[in-house]
């Protein structure tokens, strides 16, 4: 059950309504947006619920409605929240605020891996003059093999928190373990979730524990129930801003590093309220796909980009294959203003 609360409600009345669902036998989030404050009565449902339980609730007068909600996903499913979710970020004193799945899509851009101050801060204001709206890069990398570049850390971190304090862009960066969530939460105006950890339940507890917005990225092989049941113990922590991303599933394919399931758009928008980006470079593993990938993303109704971008990908630590110049960056933003436009979107 969801239960939705009137505009103006006391702390007294919300906690009126967690006694209430307690005595049966639910666990009781309560979410503070905006506008509106939602409790999600969490748990088996009472055997009562129809009969008893909602028509209680129903008859406070600060309740607005209660809704049954079918899904194992309560809290991210549209069913429980009809409505687009839009929401801020960009939290950060240095940051300029933005808005996610509004009218303007988010453009993330950046290098797959921080390497070190002179390209991040350089790549940073380049993608920022073609219209990026974030900076991403990694300081904690997940990588295949032991012996790859596995990111500089707090160092990388330090860097992008310089590259924000020069721009002003909010920056997304990875967090890879349920221990330096507090520490990344220092720098970052987005955690990234990897594909490696959609399903590392420590991690996004701890992760639904903070007030930081969240990237949670599809995992390699996971189902489109699998993802939103992962965003589920994000919002079930009582962190309502999550964005998923897809990023690309391991299918039989060779030609590509990943096959971009870019049905996925439309099966989230449909299963969940919640924003989504599109990676079309992890995606593909290839740069001559990514400006075609991200046209047809945004096409599809996609909510943003988190592209990697670096001023000579060929020298890059990490993914420089994937990888787009500044130059080609720049031009996909002109390419992606005809297609938003025909869209109904800005970039
Ligand atoms: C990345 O964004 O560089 C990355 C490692 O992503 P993923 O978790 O999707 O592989
Ligand atoms: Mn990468």
């Amino acid at each position: 059950m969801i239960i939705i609360l009137k505009r103006g409600v006391s702390e007294s009345e919300i906690d009126a309504v967690s006694d209430k669902l307690q005595e049966h036998g639910y666990q009781s989030h309560v979410t503070r947006g905006v506008e509106d404050t939602i409790i999600a009565a969490l748990g088996a449902p009472s055997p009562q619920e129809k009969d008893l339980v909602a028509p209680q609730l129903q008859a406070l007068d600060w309740v607005e409605r209660v809704l049954f909600v079918s899904k194992p996903y309560k809290m991210v499913s549209r069913e429980s929240h009809p409505e687009d979710s839009v929401f801020e970020l960009g939290e950060h004193p240095d940051s300029t605020r933005i808005e996610v799945g509004g009218k303007k899509l988010v453009v993330m851009a950046g290098p797959c891996s921080v390497e070190n101050l002179e390209n991040t801060t350089y790549t940073a204001e380049q993608v920022q003059k073609s219209g990026a709206t974030m900076l991403r890069g990694g300081a904690f990398k997940p990588r295949t093999s032991p012996y790859d570049f596995q990111g500089l850390g707090l160092e990388g971190l330090q860097i992008l928190a310089e590259a924000r304090r020069l721009t002003g862009l909010p920056v997304i960066t990875e967090v890879m373990t349920p221990a330096l969530v507090e520490q990344v939460c220092e720098y970052a105006d987005v955690l990234q979730i990897g594909a490696r950890n959609m399903q590392n339940y420590d991690l996004l507890r701890e992760v639904g524990k903070s007030r930081t917005p969240v990237l949670l990225k599809r995992g390699l092989s996971s189902t489109i129930e699998e993802w939103l049941k992962a965003a589920e113990y994000i919002l079930a922590g009582g962190n309502s801003r999550v964005m998923f991303c897809e990023r690309g599933i391991r299918t039989f394919e060779p030609s590509t590093r990943f096959t971009l399931d870019l049905s996925a758009i439309p099966a989230i928008k449909k299963a969940s309220h919640l924003p989504i980006i599109i990676d079309p470079s992890q995606g593909t593993g290839r740069r001559d796909m990514v400006i075609s990938m991200s046209k047809a993303a945004i096409a599809a109704g996609a909510d943003g980009l988190i592209i990697e971008v670096h001023p000579h990908p060929e020298d890059a630590l990490s993914d420089g294959q994937q990888t787009l110049d500044t130059a080609q960056f720049e031009s996909l933003m002109g390419d992606l203003k005809l297609i938003a436009g025909a869209v109904g979107r800005t970039v």
